[in-house]
């Protein structure tokens, strides 16, 4: 039976559950009475259309939502909700929500904060337009509230994440001694954390906690597969953890396993080793199937218990306390100008291998077909594969971020476009990251075996074999030069650019050219 046709009377307030509110501790339940409120949650097509939305990542919410309603139910808890391929589904979040609250007439509309501000938006109008008021009610979730990160960064003239890192460590006792001073002596370990593999491989690493689709699951897959059959990706590798018990689980076993050489490899890259000692926590932390305080305090237990060094619980540590925390923090303090930063003037259109995988650069072929079967690359590979390519080829920010919020199981707006246009495009001008993260071939040559199985050589810039990425790390240079020299950081970098001869020079640029015009013509 469809549920809305459940008993629709007598609802006090609506509670809205959205797709990355999946916690029964979320504030949206507090106060809940089971005998006079309800749950209103809804799969909508437009969802998953605004931008491309990749099957995996579609699965993703799909199956989290469809278990959460499980949830709800054992609970005994009253929801409505809207499967995405129910005939009837009106297709937005406005008509559908519109549809419930004229059912059932709720004095009031409950919401936590959604993680995008469009929805936000949506939300706060549909529920003016509906004359019900609506109760917006902050997502405890995280560790880091906005008034906390206005106070950061209020009077900052420049905003970097170490010194907020640094800040949250002391505030909530985590890697620190009775004084407050860092554990080990140092607030940060990174430069341990570089290495790759050489020539021998990363050998055996213990495989990453896999899930078979369940009921629940399945029948997710098939709405995806039936709704948005032209969508980029596919399911048959579909193992994501999509209920919180996965979700510790999943956690107990990096923990266990991969934790201890997550800070040395975190950058490095490898054919057909997708996740190595990555966590793969990312879209249940997102999805907040998993709490980020947990998987900080099991990390630092790993670390006083023996279990793990330092520069690893230290490197996992600082991405989910500083890096994640930092990014949701820049996010609502620039939305919505953020969105239409493009500091350098990138004006290209991306190109159509991205949904594909379909070139002959092995890295982007490798990264690229891992991420329409999985959903996920590492954060090296999203942002010195992919990013770097779209950075030195000039795409314009707002197409590339369109493609990273598709394209991953855990793209959710206020981390995906920080990351992307921010840390990756450098088209926030420098808010995320303090210079523009670019480099040639040989960078991805030493963190990955990919340049052995590719026909370019990642050290030419011209010529037959040329990289691509080393003909537009030098092009790139060229062209942004004069903006670049006032930074400090690109110094080095620029000091090699004027070794360039002229005729270096010359070279270089037409084969930029030649490289540029053939990724558009593939558009
Ligand atoms: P691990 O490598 O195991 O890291 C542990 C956790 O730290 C992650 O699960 C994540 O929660 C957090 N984390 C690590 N780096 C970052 C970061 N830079 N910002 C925020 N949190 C971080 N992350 C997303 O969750 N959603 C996105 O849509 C997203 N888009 C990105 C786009 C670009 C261009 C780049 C460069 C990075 C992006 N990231 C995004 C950050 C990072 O790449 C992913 O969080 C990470 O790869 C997820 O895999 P994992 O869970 O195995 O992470
Ligand atoms: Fe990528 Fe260049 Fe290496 Fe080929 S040679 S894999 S294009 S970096």
């Amino acid at each position: 039976m469809p549920s809305d046709r459940l008993q629709a009377k007598g609802v006090r307030n609506l509670v809205l559950v959205l797709g990355d509110q999946l916690s029964e501790r979320s504030s949206a339940f507090d106060g809940l009475d089971r005998s006079a409120d309800a749950v209103w949650m809804a799969e909508v097509p437009e969802e998953s259309k605004h931008v491309w939305s990749s099957k995996p990542r579609a699965a993703m919410f799909l199956s989290a939502m469809r278990h959460f309603r499980g949830t709800l139910r054992r609970r005994r808890i009253r929801c409505f909700y809207r499967q995405i391929d129910d005939p009837d589904n009106r297709g937005s979040f406005a008509e559908e929500l519109g549809r419930c609250v004229r059912r059932c007439r709720p004095a009031g509309l409950i919401v936590v904060e959604p993680g995008e501000y469009r929805v936000r938006e949506e939300l706060l109008r549909a529920a003016r337009r509906l004359g019900v008021p609506l109760e917006v009610r902050c997502d405890r979730s995280f560790l880091c509230s906005h008034e906390a990160f206005a106070e950061h960064a209020d009077g900052r003239k420049q905003l970097r994440m170490e010194y907020f890192y640094r800040q949250m460590r002391r505030r909530l006792n985590v890697l620190v001694d009775a004084a407050g001073r860092p554990e080990g002596g140092r607030w940060n370990y990174d430069a341990s954390n570089r290495r790759s593999f050489g020539r021998a491989g990363p050998g055996d690493v213990p495989r990453a906690m896999s899930f078979a689709p369940d009921r629940v699951t399945r029948g997710a897959t098939a709405a995806v597969n039936s709704v948005l059959p032209d969508h980029p990706g596919s399911l048959e590798s579909f193992d994501w953890p999509v209920t919180p018990h996965q979700a510790s689980e999943a956690l107990a076993e990096f923990v266990g396993n991969r934790l201890a050489s997550f800070g040395t490899f975190q950058d490095a890259m490898w054919i057909g080793r997708p996740f190595l000692y990555h966590s793969r926590l990312s879209a249940a932390m997102n999805l907040k199937l998993l709490d980020p305080r947990r998987a900080i305090a099991a990390t630092e237990q790993a670390y006083r218990d023996g279990h793990v060094p330092l520069n690893a619980a230290e490197g996992f540590i600082r991405q989910i306390l500083g890096w994640r925390e930092y990014v949701r923090g820049v996010y609502w303090r620039f939305m919505p100008e953020y969105l239409e930063g493009n500091a350098l003037g990138a004006r290209a259109a991306l190109p159509a291998f991205y949904w594909t995988g379909e070139t002959e650069a092995a890295c982007l072929r490798e990264v690229i077909t891992q991420t329409l079967r999985f959903g996920y690359a590492h954060h090296i590979q999203r942002l010195m594969v992919t990013g770097l390519f779209a950075l030195l080829l000039g795409v314009d920010p707002r197409e590339v971020h369109r493609w990273y919020l598709a394209v991953y199981v855990d793209a959710v707006e206020w981390v995906e476009l920080p990351n992307t246009l921010g840390m990756s495009q450098y088209a926030d001008g420098g808010v995320m990251a303090s210079k523009p993260y670019v480099a040639t071939g040989k960078y991805i040559d030493r963190m990955s075996d990919y340049c052995r199985t590719c026909r370019f050589r990642p050290a030419d810039a011209t010529g037959q074999g040329a990289c691509p990425f080393t003909t537009l790390y030098w092009d790139f240079l060229m062209r942004h030069e004069r903006t670049l020299a006032s930074n400090a950081r690109m110094r080095l970098q620029l000091r090699n650019l004027r070794r360039l001869s002229r005729a270096d020079r010359r070279d270089i640029k037409a084969a930029a050219r030649k490289l540029r015009s053939a990724c558009q013509e593939a558009e």
